[in-house]
């Protein structure tokens, strides 16, 4: 496990000597089968893969889950070993944001689509300058992202592309539970009842996304499926279909990919999925 920028440095020098194809597969720990996917797919794309955990501070609002978010560090580190993963990057917050640190990367485009980022406004400017700076620190050919995390896939990509990073951006498809619920760390937080409840997000988006690409009318299936995930005991921030490309909103005369996006609470958990039309 590494811990300085410095370290970091002296354990990459070799592999670049050697020409080695470097992954970087980001994340915030409390690591489950959804991480470990993106790990196994690193691991065919390259010879060397760097997995890094950080909980990041910049991407918290002050009211959001910072403080409770799950920390399982030592089971992380345990199940990367027996995944054989060639470096596990783990900077303390004051490695990644020394005292005097005065940087902040806002990105637009992806990130101004009006789904994460109108309920957590704070979010990817926190996301866009840790991953710059993760990406900056390894230098990796490849960096493997979920698209669980759909929007924040887009504002990465681009992120990279824009600031000349010169690291290929990698989408991963969603793990799920047998019951469709998409794994997330946060759904340690769901009491028994909420998990039971929870899979409803992921049966709503499949219909919605069976009646579009059926040619139903895009406003009135969403208009349907809201009205289910309220019934289900949700409050829902945003069911929504887009252009899966840009994430800009679905015309119904074009024939572009649609992704169908959603953001709901249950209890005190928020929880975030979406599927291909
Ligand atoms: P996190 O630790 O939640 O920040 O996630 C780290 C990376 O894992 C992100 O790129 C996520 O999109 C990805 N990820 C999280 N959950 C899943 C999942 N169920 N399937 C695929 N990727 C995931």
């Amino acid at each position: 496990m590494i811990r300085t920028v410095q370290a970091l440095k002296r354990a990459l020098a070799p592999w670049r000597a050697r020409r080695d194809v470097i992954a970087l597969v980001p994340t915030m720990g409390a690591l489950h089968d959804g991480h470990f996917a993106l790990v196994r797919l690193a691991q065919r794309r390259a010879d060397r893969v760097i997995v890094s955990i950080f909980v990041n501070p910049a991407q918290f609002a002050p009211h959001e889950d910072l403080a409770a978010y799950p920390r399982t560090f030592d089971a992380d580190l345990a199940a990367l070993a027996a995944l054989a993963v060639d470096a596990v990057w783990a900077p303390s917050v004051p490695t990644m944001y020394p005292a005097g640190f005065a940087t902040r990367i806002i990105p637009e485009g992806p990130a101004t689509a009006g789904l994460e980022d109108a309920f957590r406004p704070h979010f990817f400017a926190g996301v866009a300058t840790v991953v710059a700076k993760l990406l900056i620190q390894c230098e990796p050919d490849i960096a493997v992202f979920g698209e669980k995390d759909y929007q924040q896939l887009k504002v990465v990509t681009q992120l990279a592309r824009d600031l000349d990073l010169g690291t290929r951006i990698v989408g991963a498809p969603i793990l799920r539970d047998k019951d469709g619920l998409a794994l997330s760390s946060r759904n340690a937080y769901l009491s028994r009842g909420e998990r039971e409840a929870a899979p409803l997000l992921h049966r709503v988006l499949v219909r919605c996304a069976k009646a579009i690409a059926a040619g139903e009318p895009i406003d009135s299936v969403l208009d349907e499926g809201r009205a289910a995930i309220a019934k289900g005991g949700f409050a829902l921030d945003y069911l929504e279909a887009r252009q899966a490309r840009t994430l800009a909103p679905a015309s119904a005369a074009r024939k572009e990919p649609l992704r169908l996006l959603v953001a709901a609470r249950i209890g005190n958990t928020r929880l975030i999925d979406n599927v291909a039309v």
